[in-house]
């Protein structure tokens, strides 16, 4: 496959909150995940950041929009803190690399 989509974990997290399933404190792990294109398997581009809860005694997992409040304010919390990392774009700034570098040495 030429083109295609991969995704990593950005960052994990187990906040103080209870899980609404279960009623366990303390049980729930919060993912971001880093969706990023690639092209012939070099990271290109950036696909946003998306997470999701888990509960490690019900196994109870959540997308953000079935959260409650704090487990929300817990997921947009570590959402922010979640950086996209470089090498997502490791191929545009190759390229852009690769640009500037004719522009100053070979096209004058
Ligand atoms: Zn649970």
């Amino acid at each position: 496959m030429i083109f295609g989509k991969k995704t990593s974990v950005l960052k994990v997290d187990n906040p103080a909150v209870v899980c609404v399933n279960c009623k366990k404190s303390n049980t729930i792990t919060l993912r971001i995940l880093g969706d990023y294109g690639h092209l012939f398997q070099i990271p290109f581009i950036s696909k946003g950041k998306r997470g999701a809860s888990e509960c490690n005694h019900c196994k109870q997992v959540l997308s953000h929009q079935e959260m409650n409040n704090d487990l929300k304010l817990a997921y947009f919390e570590l959402k922010e803190n979640a950086k996209i990392p470089i090498w997502f774009f490791a191929g545009l700034i190759t390229i852009k690399i690769l640009v500037i570098y004719k522009i100053i040495f070979i096209n004058n």
